[in-house]
């Protein structure tokens, strides 16, 4: 038995809530703390992709080939709003850096470490929980509409099968035999059957925050302005409200996470990735598959709401409105792929990942606060890693050597 103690995790996203529920399950008092709802962040309206197939990070050699007809492009895949362009020009810096082929490499090493551990992780939280059955293991098809795209895809699936990951090359004909409701203009594409992803990503948060209450945890809602480390645990000073005491504090606060950071004098490159969809109860067309539509920079997701379609990054920051002009634009992008798509009475959200220019979160004891963890900066890829960060998080915690080398994801990497 490790030593026990009382945790205060600062964010109620996947994140934090994943975290608390298995510091709980390894004996230790837990206190989540949230300004909003659990669950009403980014975690709220993701696509819900167990996406632990996907090893590539956005900064990648290629991108830089695309991404200058896409910035070009308002509406494209990938955009900076010129107001924000000064803000995240030090970034794109770094994005830029950790784009080049030997930071590429290393990159792609530690998001596959974080993703071998991914699924294993996610069964056992659910079944020390009790909260599985949401997993939909239907695998994914990566679809394009252009044969140039598909022959340049290949360089990626190589990529995967070297990770082990299974991907089997399709037709234009196969991948319509697998999805119907796809359309004429598919050129070809690829099956991952290892990928899987969640009916509904807002519910999974909804079954952790209640596990966590039903197993002793508390739930306190509040804004945290700094966080100081004292000789013997941390404060955590309130907008409103008392300074509170723990023994060991994570922080967990997604793309906000940079504030509380920057007052333990750390400071990080953390931007936010925005992202948009639309999620139609009665879309007219139905997929069993998640589709990836990687040429046009979103997904179809088929989930307990509907048909969820999305994607995007957006830089633009915390502060400034949705132009929601870009769900009209992936929605037309959509109907090219799938014709008979209809998207009438749809829901449309937009989310903020947490992001660091070398697409890897950071997971790491605070170099400059003894009792303080970091668990921020999943980009796409939080509910994926989730269940995987509370088990390092809660190894750290304890003092034990993580099972994966946490070099990769420290806080001063950068
Ligand atoms: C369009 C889109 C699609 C995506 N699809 C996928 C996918 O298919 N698969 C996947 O794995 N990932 C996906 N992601 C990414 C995933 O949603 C995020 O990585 C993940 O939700 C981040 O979780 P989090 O807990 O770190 O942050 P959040 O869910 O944003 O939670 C952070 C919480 O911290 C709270 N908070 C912030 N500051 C403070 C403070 N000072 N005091 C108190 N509380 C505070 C906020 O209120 C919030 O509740 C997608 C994201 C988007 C936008």
């Amino acid at each position: 038995m490790t030593d026990s103690f009382s945790v205060h995790i600062i964010g109620a996203g996947i994140i934090g809530l994943a975290t608390a529920a298995t510091l709980l399950a390894r004996g230790h008092a837990v206190t989540l703390i949230d300004r909003n709802d659990p669950g009403s962040g980014a975690s709220r309206g993701n696509a819900s992709g167990i996406a632990w197939t996907d090893v590539a990070p956005l900064a990648s050699p290629g991108v830089w080939r695309k991404a200058p007809g896409w910035l070009l492009d308002p509406l494209g895949p990938l955009s900076v709003r010129p107001s924000y362009a000064p803000a995240i020009l030090p970034w794109m810096l770094r994005f830029l850096s950790a784009s080049r082929p030997a930071a590429f490499k290393r990159s792609v090493s530690a998001i596959a470490a974080l993703n071998a551990e991914a699924l294993p992780a996610w069964e056992r939280l659910w079944a020390e929980t009790g909260t599985g059955g949401r997993l939909r293991a239907e695998g994914c098809l990566d679809v394009f509409d252009k044969p140039g795209e598909v022959a340049r895809a290949r360089a990626g699936w190589q990529l995967q099968r070297e990770h082990g990951i299974e991907v089997r090359e399709l037709s234009a004909d196969e991948i319509r035999d697998m999805e119907p409701d796809l359309g004429p203009t598919v050129a070809g594409g690829a099956f991952l059957p290892g990928w899987s992803h969640l009916d509904d990503p807002h519910a999974m948060c909804l079954d952790l925050e209640r596990v966590v209450i039903e197993r002793g945890g508390t739930f306190l809602r509040g804004n945290v302005v700094s966080v100081i480390d004292t000789e013997r645990g941390a404060r955590l000073r309130m907008r409103d409200g008392p300074v509170l005491h723990a023994d060991k504090v994570v922080i967990a606060c997604g793309a906000w996470s940079k504030r509380l950071a920057e007052s333990l004098g750390e400071d990080v490159p953390l931007d936010t990735e925005r992202g948009y969809n639309i999620t139609v109860p009665e879309p007219g067309v139905s997929f069993r598959r998640f589709i990836m539509l990687a040429g046009y920079g979103f997904v179809m997701s088929p989930i307990a709401q509907g048909l969820r379609i999305g994607g995007m990054v957006e830089f633009a920051g915390l502060t400034s409105p949705p132009n929601w002009a870009r769900v009209d634009a992936l929605v037309s992008r959509a109907k090219r792929m799938v014709p008979a798509l209809s998207v009438e009475g749809g829901e449309r959200w937009m989310g903020f990942r947490p992001s660091l220019p070398d697409s890897l979160p950071v997971i790491s004891q605070s170099r400059r606060a003894a009792h303080v963890c970091y668990a921020f900066g999943h980009a796409h890829h939080g509910l994926t890693q989730a269940a995987t960060t509370g088990e390092l998080v809660a190894d750290m915690i304890a003092g034990r050597t993580p099972a994966i080398n946490l070099a990769p994801y420290a806080i001063d990497r950068f």
